[in-house]
C-alpha cells in the first residue's frame, strides 16, 4: 500500500524545509510506504531548488513541475493526477495543515471512508473580517446549491483511490475544489483540528481574490443568481402596478398638475442599475461558457521527476 501526499507550492522557499521534516517524521511512523507529490506552481523563488535537494536525500520524493503559476486549484489537480497511491491526502506546505493529523486521516480511510476531510475548529491568525466573510460565504453557497459542501474545510483532505479517479473526470476549467470534492459523494467524514497561522511567508489570498473565489464557487455549482432578474423583475412589476394605481388616483381626484420629477429619477435610475446587473449576472455564466467551451488542457508540465519509491513498486 502507498499513501501519496500531495503539497502545491508557490513561494514557500521559508518553510519548505520545516515542512518536509515534519512530514517524514510521521510519514515514518505509518505502515504504509509514504510518496510526496511536491507541484511547483511556477514558483518564482528558491522552491524547486529546494524541493530537488530534498529528492535527492529522500527517495520517496516526485517533483511536478508545472510551466508556470496556474493556481492553487490547478496545482492540486496536477499532484492528484500524478499520485501514485492507493489513497491520496491533499496538504499546504505553509504548515497551516497540521501533518500530525496524517495517521488519524489514514485510519478513517481503513474505516471505510472515501473522502476524510480537516475541519477548522479556530482560526489563528486571521482577522476578524477573513472569518466571517468565510462563515457567509459557506451559508450562502450551502443555501444556493444541492451539494453539501461542509463548513470550515479546507483542501486539507484524503481520497481513496476511487474518489481519486472520479475526481479525475471532472475536466472542467474552471474549478471549484470545494465543491467537486463534495459534489463527487462518497462516504465522507470530517475530522475536527485547529488550523495555525502560517509558519512563515505570506498568505496569496487577498479580498480581491476572495470575493473571485466566492463567485465562482456560486456560479460554477448553481444556476439561482440566473433566477434573480426574474424575481425581482416580478417584484418590480408588481410594486410598480401599485404606484400606479395611486399616482392615478392621485391625478382624477386632486388634479394633480406637473409634479413627480424626484420619483420620475429614482425609477429610472433604480431600474437602470437592476438591469445592468442583471446583464452582468447574465455575463458571467456567458464568461464561463466560453472559458469551458474552449476545452483546453488544465495544465502544462515543464519536468516529472518520480519518486524512487513509486518506480521501484510499478516495477517489481
Ligand atoms: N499555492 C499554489 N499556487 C498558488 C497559490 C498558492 O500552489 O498560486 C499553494 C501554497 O504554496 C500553499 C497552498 O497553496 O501550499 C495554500 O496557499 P496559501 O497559504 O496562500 O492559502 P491560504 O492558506 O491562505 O488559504
Ligand atoms: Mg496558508
Amino acid at each position: 500500500m502507498i499513501i501519496s501526499i500531495v503539497v502545491p507550492v508557490y513561494n514557500e522557499e521559508e518553510v519548505l524545509m520545516d515542512f518536509h521534516e515534519r512530514l517524514a517524521a510521521v510519514l515514518k511512523n505509518v505502515e504504509m510506504d509514504g510518496e510526496v507529490v511536491y507541484v511547483n506552481d511556477g514558483s518564482t523563488d528558491r522552491s524547486l531548488p529546494i524541493i530537488r535537494s530534498l529528492r535527492d536525500r529522500d527517495p520517496s520524493v516526485t517533483i511536478v513541475d508545472l510551466s508556470r503559476n496556474f493556481g492553487k486549484e490547478i496545482a492540486m489537480t496536477a499532484g492528484l493526477d500524478h499520485a501514485t497511491g492507493d489513497a491520496v491526502i491533499v496538504i499546504d506546505a505553509d504548515l497551516q495543515d497540521p501533518p500530525e493529523l496524517i495517521p488519524k486521516f489514514i485510519e478513517c480511510w481503513q474505516q471505510g471512508y472515501d473522502v476524510v476531510y480537516g475541519q477548522r475548529l479556530e482560526r489563528d491568525g486571521e482577522s476578524f473580517a477573513k472569518i466571517s466573510s468565510a462563515h457567509a460565504f459557506y451559508r450562502v453557497i450551502n443555501y444556493l446549491t444541492r451539494v453539501d459542501i461542509p463548513v470550515d474545510s479546507g483542501d486539507f483532505r484524503l481520497f481513496s483511490r476511487r474518489a481519486v479517479d472520479s475526481l479525475k473526470q471532472l475536466k472542467e476549467t474552471h474549478r471549484f475544489m470545494k465543491g467537486l470534492f463534495a459534489w463527487i459523494g462518497f462516504p465522507q467524514k470530517a475530522v475536527m483540528y485547529k488550523r495555525d497561522a502560517r509558519f512563515a511567508g505570506n498568505t496569496k489570498w487577498n479580498y480581491w481574490a476572495l470575493w473571485n473565489f466566492a463567485v465562482e464557487g456560486i456560479t460554477s455549482f448553481s444556476a439561482a443568481p440566473l433566477k434573480l432578474a426574474m424575481y425581482l423583475g416580478f417584484s418590480i412589476a408588481v410594486l410598480s402596478f401599485i404606484y400606479g394605481i395611486g399616482i392615478i388616483t392621485n391625478t382624477l381626484i386632486f388634479g394633480n398638475p406637473v409634479q413627480g420629477y424626484p420619483s420620475l429619477m429614482v425609477v429610472v435610475l433604480f431600474l437602470g442599475g437592476v438591469q445592468l446587473l442583471s446583464i452582468g449576472l447574465l455575463g458571467e455564466y456567458i464568461g464561463r461558457t466560453f472559458y469551458e467551451s474552449k476545452n483546453r488542457p488544465l495544465y502544462f508540465v515543464n519536468s516529472v521527476e518520480s519518486s524512487r519509491v513509486a518506480t521501484s513498486k510499478l516495477e517489481s
